[in-house]
Formats: structure tokens, C-alpha cells, sequence
């Protein structure tokens, strides 16, 4: 199936599918919880178009390549392009605000990681990346004041704030043009927050960002 970028209320965003620019260890507990240093300046990554999947459908968790782990996340839309952007630049590019899963193969990255090479396996594996239909940014309001939830099988796992991300969403988006253009309908994902954990086959998984976005899904 052809994936397509919508808004909630089913109309179509008119914007190619680009690409995915990602950035590790966001808020500090997530960093702990890994055992990971907080990182002095954004740790970037991307996953190609390829990963981007309907998190609204049943989304498919690869089982040959060790433990698959969910990390929740705002993502936002880009609607304009971004080079060496300012924050009002940014601000302007926004056209919509959703949630997604970072999935991640972690045992392959503890792997590649311990060898010091590049994660893009572990997170760019084709639909590495389901994601949700996205809101007006004028109907989310404070991009620093978005309660991040997972509930999976019924137990909330991840249940975090945007107001606690270390590299706030317009300045990281600004300091990520500097090193990859951003082009409309390309997604940012702004990190997770702390809980991460395996996600399986048959698990049933309940998104929301604040009270305005709840996306329904299940692992396959
Ligand atoms: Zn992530």
C-alpha cells in the first residue's frame, strides 16, 4: 500500500513522502534508563522513506534480527524547506503534529555500537517507523507542553512531557537543517522519553499525544 501523509481528519496533506530525521537521547531519563551519556550536542540519525509505515494498521515487527524495541514520539511534519534555518523559519515550516514509533532492533545496536558502526540497520530497517496522521500544529498549541503516552496490553509503559525533551523542537529542528535539508514532507522525531521496551507479535499498543491524538494499533 502506497503510504501518504493525512491529516486526522482524513484529508490528504499533498506532500511527498520524504524522509525521517531523528534525534537520539532527547530527554535525560531515556539516556539513563540505556545507560548512556546525555549527549552535548543532538545526536542525529535518519531513516529513509522506506521506514514510514500507517501506525494506524497493523504494523509488522521483524523477528529474525533479535529484540525490537517501541520508542514513542512526536513527530512533526515539514511543509517547507529548511537550510541553516532560524526558529521562525521553523516555525512556519510546521504543518502538522503526530506521533510515531522509533522502532529499534536493540540488540543489533548494542551490537553496532559496541563496534563502532553506524546504527542503520538497527533503525532504518523497512517499516521501522509507523507513524500517525497528523493534527494542525494550531490545534496542539505549546509544542513544550505534549504528554507522550504508550499503553501496551493494557499497562502504561511510556508516559512522558515534551516539556522535559533537552533540545527543544525549534531550535533542534534548526540546528538539524544545518547538516540535512529539510524538504517538504519529510517528518522529524523528537525522542522518547523514558520506558522503552520489546515490543512483540500480538501486542496490542494504545498512542496518544495529549488528549487530541489517540491511535489504536497492534504488533503483527
Ligand atoms: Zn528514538
Amino acid at each position: 500500500m502506497q503510504y501518504k501523509h493525512q491529516y486526522v481528519d482524513g484529508t490528504d496533506a499533498n506532500l511527498p513522502v520524504g524522509k525521517v530525521v531523528c534525534v537520539g537521547r532527547n530527554y535525560a531519563d531515556h539516556a539513563a534508563e540505556l545507560n548512556n551519556p546525555v549527549p552535548t550536542t543532538p545526536m542525529l540519525f535518519i531513516k529513509p522513506s522506506t521506514a514510514i509505515v500507517p501506525l494506524s494498521r497493523p504494523f509488522e515487527v521483524p523477528v529474525d534480527f533479535g529484540s525490537v524495541h517501541f520508542e514513542t514520539e512526536m513527530a512533526v511534519l515539514i511543509g517547507q524547506p529548511l537550510k541553516n534555518a532560524t526558529h521562525a523559519e521553523v516555525d512556519e515550516a510546521i504543518v502538522g503534529v503526530g506521533i510515531a514509533l522509533d522502532l529499534t532492533l536493540r540488540d543489533l545496536q548494542s551490537k553496532l555500537k559496541q563496534q563502532g558502526h553506524p546504527w542503520e540497520k538497527a533503525k532504518g530497517f523497512d517499516g521501522s517507523c509507523p507513524l500517525s496522521a497528523f493534527l494542525e500544529p494550531v490545534a496542539v498549541g505549546d509544542l513544550q507542553d505534549q504528554q507522550i503516552r504508550l499503553t501496551v496490553n493494557g499497562q502504561v509503559r511510556q508516559n512522558g512531557n515534551s516539556s522535559h525533551m533537552l533540545n527543544k523542537v525549534h531550535p533542534l529542528i534548526a540546528y538539524m537543517s544545518h547538516y540535512f535539508t529539510l524538504l517538504p514532507g519529510d517528518v522529524v522525531l523528537t525522542g522518547t522519553p523514558a520506558g522503552v521496551g520489546a515490543v512483540n507479535p500480538g501486542d496490542k499498543l494504545l498512542l496518544e499525544l495529549g488528549s487530541q491524538l489517540r491511535v489504536e494499533t497492534q504488533a503483527i
